[in-house]
């Protein structure tokens, strides 16, 4: 089964020793929303109530959607854009707190995730193969700095100190819709589940007893596996420069911006993190394109949560710590501590 082009989900388990119920079955569903394929799979004990746990989670990935998309002027996120450059604008706590924890990704990503790159990110449009120019983007570029977005935690409002300031959550918001999925899954009940909005997807338990094993695409080759990840309980993120992109001579414009530039970031071609939630691996996978794959590593090795796999523009593929294959002991030498708990990468 592939899910968008930049996945594919193989279930290793097709089949279960546990006998079933004759009600129980896996249930899924792909709608579009957020400008986007959002997918579930569960395991339902009850096919009813799986079909509603479905509806809940897409009825909810809408309400988001109508809160924070930049596309719909009516969202609250298309008020800020529309009037924090002239005065506070009042918002509902949960989207406040997301702006604010995307503070907390660009600090640690050390700019690299910026959800104000919006203020030149408007000037793209890679459907129709539109792209500024130099001088627009000399113009717009000193409105992408998310410091200048004033987040006042008493009155949940929002204020741009600069001029031409916009902001966009389309590098975090899915990966929140996502857990907010899980949740909803887990308070009815479902134990098993893939909860799954663009690139940003979440596992929720295991494939009745075996991990999920999901595979990174090639760049290049939506068919061909660059490589396999075995996960449980774990949520993913893959972001690539093959999404959404126009070339010109030779040049990739792409939907990842360097808010340094205003430029496509082209340090990676793709960028698979792993972590506990969406939200974080939605958070970290734009830094390897801005940062480039080293300097991300180092990033990622610091965090003992996170793990991830890097396709670089040479075809080199880079491991973080968590995943590199075991080195080959030396004779003698006593085995290693059984304490690792991430994922392995299987050859
Ligand atoms: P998907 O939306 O398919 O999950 P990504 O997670 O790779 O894809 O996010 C790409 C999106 O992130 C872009 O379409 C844009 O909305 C937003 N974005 C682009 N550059 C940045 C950046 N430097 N910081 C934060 N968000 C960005
Ligand atoms: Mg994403």
């Amino acid at each position: 089964m592939i899910l968008r082009n930049a996945w594919r989900w193989s279930l290793v388990a097709l089949t279960s020793a546990v006998p079933h119920a004759a009600e129980a079955a896996w249930m899924e569903r792909t709608e579009a929303i957020m400008g986007t394929r959002v997918y579930v799979q569960l395991w339902a004990e009850d096919q009813l109530k799986g079909n509603a746990a479905i509806d809940a989670v897409m009825a909810d990935m809408r309400r988001i959607d109508a809160l924070m998309s930049h596309y719909k002027p009516d969202s609250q996120l298309s008020q800020i854009n529309a009037h924090a450059n002239s005065e506070p604008v009042q918002v509902d706590k949960e989207l406040f707190d997301l702006l604010k924890l995307s503070t907390h990704y660009s600090q640690i990503t050390e700019g690299a995730f910026d959800i104000t790159y919006a203020s030149v990110g408007y000037l793209y449009d890679y459907r129709h193969r539109i792209r500024p120019t130099e001088e627009q983007i000399t113009k717009a570029l000193p409105g992408v700095n998310w410091r200048n977005m004033l987040l006042d935690e008493v009155h949940h409002t929002v204020r741009f100190e600069h001029p031409g300031m916009r902001i966009d959550l389309g590098g975090i918001g899915k990966g929140y819709a996502v857990d907010h999925g899980v949740a909803i899954l887990k308070a009815r009940g479902i134990q098993h589940a893939v909860v799954s909005a663009g690139g940003d997807s979440r596992i929720l338990g295991d494939h009745m007893g075996r991990p999920w094993l999901v595979a990174i695409r090639h760049p290049d080759d939506p068919k061909k596996v660059v490589t396999r990840i075995p996960l449980s309980d774990s949520a993913m993120s893959t972001s690539g420069d093959y999404e959404r992109y126009f070339d010109e001579n030779g040049v990739r414009y792409h939907h990842i911006i360097d808010p340094r530039t205003g430029h496509s970031a082209s340090k990676v071609r793709s960028a698979t993190i792993l972590a506990p939630t969406a939200t974080q691996t939605d958070g970290m996978s734009k830094t390897a394109f801005v940062l480039g794959p080293e300097k991300a590593l180092e990033i990622i090795n610091r965090m003992p949560e996170y793990d991830a796999v890097f396709v670089c523009p040479d075809g080199r593929v880079l491991y973080s710590n968590g995943l590199r294959p075991p080195l080959p002991r030396p004779a003698g030498a006593s085995p290693p501590a059984a304490t690792a708990t991430s994922p392995r990468v299987t050859p």
